[in-house]
């Protein structure tokens, strides 16, 4: 069941938008559902991106709009979209900066829908800064005051110079992230630094970059065997592998085998508390989203006359936006689930 959280009228006839399995917004034209978990009915079905959370199994009723990378990024982690649908009249696709191939969607030049966004231009992406639109219906993972990230320059600096101090103390570094995005954010803003080897998961992504235009460094793939082993025993180097907590048996075997640094990047990072419960060494507050304040500044740019707010803090956001004088409400129910600080994985 969808729940229909408004309605509106255009200038010739009305338009709805509800929230169910995913966002399904009904034009006079046609409708469309933007990101469905799962197999929707509308005409068209939207795919932002390729993280796992935003693709579904598509069951040939609705056209699918994706970009290409979506696509190709997609079946590399096992969905196929199927054809895309590429000039559909009334729908627009706007790189929306969050990883390669991201997409927000304009609607009928009057509702856009961001999909996991960022603003800040960084490595190889180039930030989405917002378009005019009447209803904007915008991601709010970090929705909350306090989520303000540093310059991408000054996490850079930070954690070069901790590397250079563990390679002085002869120790290796693991930097952990997202297999989709981060990890190839990581992989171009370090690539000075060798060796570098990559996880099996990590090296299929970046591949997948490379294939698709982007300058990243080929580096080795570390499989498991003598060969690897014996590589590693030379250290230091840098190991860049998919996040996971300090009591994995991955993590606990480079540090007891290796003596490796475990790093992490996230927004999440913020939170002090974040490092300790995902039992790592150090934590870096780089995103592959807007931070809160960045996300103030993109409703402004937009100018929208009706906010909605979707994911992490969506009813805190929605109350701010208010203050500020927006019409903003959380397309999420009343009571906000508290957000695990271990369940973010794409
Ligand atoms: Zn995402």
């Amino acid at each position: 069941m969808t729940k229909a959280v408004s309605s509106f009228e255009s200038k010739e006839n009305g338009t709805t938008i509800s929230y169910g399995n995913g966002i399904t917004v009904n034009t006079p034209s046609f409708s469309i559902a933007l990101d469905p978990r799962s197999a929707s009915e509308s005409n068209y079905a939207f795919v932002s991106h390729a993280h796992i959370d935003h693709v579904h199994v598509p069951n040939g009723k609705s056209k699918i709009i994706a970009s290409q990378e979506t696509k190709e990024l997609a079946k590399m982690r096992g969905y196929n979209l199927g054809k895309l649908d590429h000039e559909v009249s009334g729908i627009e696709t706007i790189d929306s900066g969050h990883i390669l191939g991201s997409k927000a969607i304009l609607i009928d030049d009057k509702i856009l829908y961001t999909g996991d966004l960022c603003t800040r231009d960084r490595a190889f992406l180039k930030g989405f800064k917002g378009v005019k639109c009447e209803t904007l219906i915008i991601e709010s993972t970090y929705g909350r005051r306090h989520y303000v990230f540093p310059e991408t320059e000054v996490v850079t600096s930070q954690v070069n110079k901790f590397i250079s101090e563990c390679f002085d103390r002869c120790r290796p570094v693991v930097l952990t992230g997202y297999p989709l995005g981060k990890a190839q954010m990581i992989s171009y803003l370090f690539d000075m630094w060798e060796p570098v080897y990559l996880h099996e998961s990590i090296h299929k992504m970046n591949y997948g970059h490379i294939k698709l235009g982007i300058e990243l460094k080929d580096f080795e793939m570390l499989s498991s065997g003598k060969e690897s082993e014996e590589k590693l025993s030379r250290g230091p180097w840098i190991l860049i592998a998919p996040s996971s907590g300090g009591r994995s048996s991955f993590v606990r075997t480079m540090k007891e085998k290796y003596n490796a640094v475990i790093a992490t990047f996230s927004g999440w990072a913020i939170d002090s508390r974040y490092r300790n419960a995902m039992s790592l060494d150090r934590a870096f507050p780089l995103s592959d989203h807007c931070d809160f304040q960045e996300l103030v500044v993109f409703v402004k740019n937009c100018s929208p006359s009706k906010v909605y707010t979707v994911h992490g803090f969506s009813m805190e956001f929605a109350a701010y936006l208010r203050r500020l004088g927006f019409d903003a409400e959380s397309l999420e129910a009343a009571n906000e689930p508290q957000r695990r600080l271990t369940s973010f994985a794409h």
